[in-house]
C-alpha cells in the first residue's frame, strides 16, 4: 500500500456513498425518461463511472473536454472544447457530470455551448462544488460535497496530470 498523497477529505466509500444518493435522485426527477450523460474528460471519469451505476433510466454515455486551467493552479477565464460530443443532444435530457466546479467559468461557458444545440433540457451534476471561489453566476443542480477553498487532488483530480488515479479525495497544504 502507497502511502498517503495530502490530506484525505473523502474516502472512497463517502463517495460511492453519495454517488448512490445522487444517483437515486436523478432516477427519481428523470422518472420515464431517457438520459444524455455527458462526462467531462479527464477528470470526471471515476465519478462518472460511480454515477452512472445508480442512474436507472435509459441512457446514452458521451464525453466533452474543455479546458481553463493551464498546468498550474489558478484559472486563466479563457474556456476551450478540445473534444466535442460524439452524439447529437437535441430535444434530449442532458445531464453534464463534472468533477469539480471552482469559478464557474468552465461549465457556464459548457451549458450555454451545448443548449445552443437545443436538448430538451440541460442539467449539472458536480463530485464537488467549491461555492466561495465563484465568479461568475452558475449553479450546479446535484452537488456530491460543498468544499472549502481547498486545491484537491485525486478521484479523477490531478495536479500536474498526476494523482488522478487515487481512489480518495485529498487536498495538498501549501
Ligand atoms: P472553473 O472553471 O469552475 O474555475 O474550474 C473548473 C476546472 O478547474 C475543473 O474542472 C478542474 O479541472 C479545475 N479545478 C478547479 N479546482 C480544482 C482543484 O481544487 N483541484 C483540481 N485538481 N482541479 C481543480
Amino acid at each position: 500500500m502507497s502511502e498517503v498523497k495530502g490530506k484525505i477529505l473523502f474516502t472512497k466509500e463517502q463517495i460511492e456513498a453519495r454517488a448512490a444518493e445522487l444517483g437515486a435522485q436523478i432516477s427519481k426527477d428523470y422518472e420515464g425518461e431517457e438520459v444524455y450523460i455527458v462526462g467531462t474528460l479527464r477528470g470526471a471519469v471515476m465519478w462518472m463511472a460511480d454515477m452512472m451505476k445508480y442512474i436507472t433510466n435509459d441512457a446514452e454515455i458521451d464525453f466533452m473536454m474543455a479546458s481553463s486551467y493551464g498546468s498550474g493552479t489558478t484559472t486563466s477565464g479563457v474556456v476551450k472544447v478540445k473534444k466535442d460530443l460524439e452524439g447529437d443532444i437535441y430535444n434530449k435530457n442532458v445531464i453534464i457530470i463534472e468533477d469539480i466546479v471552482d469559478t464557474g467559468t468552465t461549465l457556464k461557458h459548457l451549458k450555454a455551448y451545448l443548449a445552443d444545440r437545443n436538448p430538451k433540457s440541460i442539467k449539472i451534476c458536480t463530485m464537488l462544488d467549491k461555492p466561495s471561489r465563484r465568479l461568475v453566476d452558475l449553479k450546479a443542480d446535484y452537488v456530491g460535497f460543498e468544499i472549502d477553498n481547498l486545491f484537491v487532488i485525486g478521484y479523477g483530480l490531478d495536479y500536474d496530470q498526476k494523482y488522478r488515479n487515487l481512489p480518495y479525495i485529498s487536498y495538498l497544504e501549501g
